[in-house]
């Protein structure tokens, strides 16, 4: 009997999901909306509702599943499978997943951290061709991250390990969600973009479409910011030079500290591609010494969406 995985992403808008088989290939994918009402309480039945009619449609037993994996916003106990925190899904008090969902299905469950599980699948699947040494840092509305060393994901003491989005790189910078100042989000995220675009426009004196929307008082997104750079917008060259400034600032130090194989670099952000790429690379070299710079090399991620699903079955290997 084929052996299968079930890969969870559970996030604030909607719960992914897909079915793998254990080398990773994904045969079904779909996904529902997220209900947050009544602080998050529908989510986890909706999981178990939505994992139990997929299996009796495609006609699959449950004994063909090794397990399920899940990428989830908050803090993670692994140990005891649960998480707190997680405000985007309206989860203020611990919610004990991992025994609800095991209880529903009647299939191991096992999760981690979002961004730990979209390094995993980009590590697994993607561009870190299943390296031992992998780090990925996503560029959505927030920075995040998931360290891979010597084969393993890092959580760190607190499980805070790989938080990329909160390496100062400015000392007394912009103020961060996290109480601190400089974070890197607040540069190089989709939010921190338009900060530093807005923060330029209002120094720059030359011609600029980009300083005529912001002076507007129009709607600034970072693909504006990056669509008008790539077209030579003067103002929008700087502010993505800046940016990439930051992040290779930030990258070039992670490198300095774990020399994995590769950066890969995913999230909303990363849709600017090439573009993006060589410029952060640019400070990169910058900033990183020597052995670090001819063994180390920055990428794309390749996987998409699909990084989460992926990696968060990765997860339930360990079943196996
Ligand atoms: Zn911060």
């Amino acid at each position: 009997m084929d052996r299968k995985l079930i890969g969870v992403d559970l996030g604030g808008t909607t719960i992914k999901f897909a079915i793998l088989t254990d080398n990773g290939e994904v045969q079904q994918k779909w996904s529902v909306e997220t209900n947050i009402l009544d602080e998050g309480s529908h989510i986890v039945p909706d999981i178990i509702e939505s994992i139990n009619h997929h299996i009796d449609l495609y006609n699959m037993d449950k004994a063909q599943f090794i397990g399920i994996g899940m990428g989830t916003p908050g803090t993670v106990d692994r140990e005891n499978g649960t998480v707190v925190g997680a405000y985007n899904l309206n989860w203020k008090t611990t919610q004990h997943v991992k025994a609800d969902v095991e209880a529903g299905t009647g299939i191991k469950f096992t999760m981690d951290n979002d961004a730990n599980v979209a390094g995993l699948g980009e590590r697994w699947k993607g561009a870190g061709e299943n390296g031992s040494d992998v780090s990925f840092v996503t560029l959505g509305t927030g920075i995040g991250g998931g360290l891979i060393a010597d084969g393993h994901l890092l959580h760190g003491t607190a499980g805070a390990a790989g938080e990329i989005g909160h390496v100062t790189v400015e000392p007394n910078g912009y103020l961060c969600t996290c109480g601190k100042r400089g974070c890197l989000e607040q540069y190089a995220s989709a939010t921190g973009v338009v900060h530093v675009a807005r923060d330029m426009a209002e120094e720059f004196s030359g011609d600029s479409e980009l300083k005529r929307q912001a002076d507007d008082g129009q709607d600034i997104t970072s693909k504006l910011v990056f669509d008008l750079a790539k077209s030579g917008d003067a103002l929008a060259v700087r502010v993505v030079d800046k940016v990439c400034y930051y992040l290779g600032l930030a990258l070039g130090n992670l490198a300095n500290t774990l020399n994995p194989e590769s950066i890969i670099i995913g999230g909303g952000v990363s849709a600017a591609g090439d573009y993006l790429l060589k410029q952060v690379d640019h400070y990169f070299q910058e900033f990183a010494f020597t052995t670090v710079r001819n063994s180390t090399s920055l990428k794309l991620a390749r996987l998409g969406n699909d990084a989460g699903v992926i990696g968060a079955a990765s997860l339930a290997l360990a079943f196996k």
